[in-house]
């Protein structure tokens, strides 16, 4: 079933997408990003863990073990990967899921490395089987088993590979074969930002971009920001050509909440596409529960994009649900919205916010 809506929902420029988009990086190498763990704002459990296992790789004079980052996309995992590379003194090399094709392609990226190199793996989830079963190896005893040629030609080499630190990055640990998981010795999950965090991102981006901000004016980016920092830093840049305009180029609580408000954010960082997702729940599935790819068909968006970007922040401030049968919309959303809350919706918050 498919469900026509006056207005067509624009997944192409959501300003809210926590994906990252050409308009993030416009000068090439992002200036915004932290380079060392003190500059890392927030995630303090994570930071003080890394601190503790870099230090002890350090005076061992060991690599670092192999390390797991998991939660939603632009909170930081790739910043965090490079940061754990200058901690170490060492060099970073970032590559993603999808673009190791072949174990080959492996194979070139893990011998071109030097001894205590971190390899950062984005979406490992999506490695294939072939690939991840030569990662296995590489990962325990440092070395692969090429076989080149077929039938009786074949012929099998050991190659001995460096020490190096996998960083693995997902936005759901579930997703992740089991082998796979338990060759990572630490795995730490990134936590949605809170807004007085957020704040503080987008000050010290302010600082570095040269745009003057009032507290209140961060403050007011941080609260729509959905907890994540990609989001804060793309929404500063916008309200700054605001703020050009409207006040003389100093961003004010003000001239934030009018920036935001014609960007189509809300107050709680909603926007267009998530009002009519939570509306279609509401509205054609009588609150919920509804399944996930129920949900993406009849709104026509995909059912990892529902799970990755729209969900953890709304379950986050409470406004869905998850149940073994389905998404539910909650009483609290229905009243943001100004809709009845449908009788007979199933309520309990779930406690964790990532696991599958
Ligand atoms: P991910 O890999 O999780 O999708 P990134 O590492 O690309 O996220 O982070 C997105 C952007 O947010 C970065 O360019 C960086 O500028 C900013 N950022 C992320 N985490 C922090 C942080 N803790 N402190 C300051 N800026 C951050």
């Amino acid at each position: 079933m498919s469900i026509e809506f006056s207005d067509e929902f624009d997944f192409e420029n959501r300003i809210v997408d926590t994906s990252s988009i050409p308009e993030d990086v416009a000068d090439g190498e992002n200036p915004l990003r932290p380079r060392t763990l003190d500059d890392y704002i927030g995630q303090e459990t994570v930071k003080e863990n890394l601190r503790i296992f870099i230090d002890a790789a350090k005076q061992r004079g060991e690599s670092l073990d192999h390390v797991l980052l998991y939660g939603p996309p632009g909170l930081g995992k790739t910043t965090l990967s490079a940061i754990i590379a200058n901690e170490l003194g060492v060099a970073v090399r970032i590559t993603s899921g999808p673009a190791i094709e072949k174990p080959g392609d492996l194979a070139s990226l893990l011998t071109n490395l030097s001894s205590g190199d971190v390899l950062f793996i984005d979406e490992i989830h999506r490695l294939s089987r072939a690939v991840e079963e030569i990662l296995y190896p590489s990962m325990e005893d440092f070395a692969i088993d090429i076989i080149t040629g077929k039938g009786q030609m074949a012929t099998s080499y050991h190659l001995p590979l460096p020490k190096f630190t996998l960083v693995g990055a997902t936005t759901r640990a579930g997703q992740l074969t089991a082998p796979l998981r338990d060759r990572f010795g630490v795995v730490l999950r990134l936590e949605l930002y809170t807004p007085e965090e957020l704040a503080r991102i987008v000050e010290r981006s302010a600082g570095i971009l040269g745009i003057k901000i009032e507290r209140d004016g961060a403050l007011e980016i941080a609260s729509r920001s959905r907890g994540t920092p990609r989001i804060a830093n793309r929404f500063l840049k916008r309200v700054r050509d605001f703020a050009q305009v409207l006040s003389d180029g100093v961003i004010t609580l003000e001239t934030a909440r009018i920036a935001l408000e014609r960007l189509g954010v809300d107050e709680l960082g909603l926007d267009n596409n998530d009002r009519r997702m939570l509306e279609a729940i509401v509205k054609f599935y009588n609150g919920g529960p509804v399944g996930l790819e129920t949900l993406a068909a009849a709104i026509g968006e995909e059912a990892v994009t529902i799970e990755d970007v729209y969900e953890p922040y709304l379950m986050q401030i409470g406004f869905l649900s998850r149940t073994p049968r389905g998404r539910c919309i909650t009483a609290k959303a229905c009243e943001h919205l100004g809709l009845p809350f449908p009788k007979g919706t199933a309520v309990t918050p779930q406690p964790t916010l990532f696991d599958n």
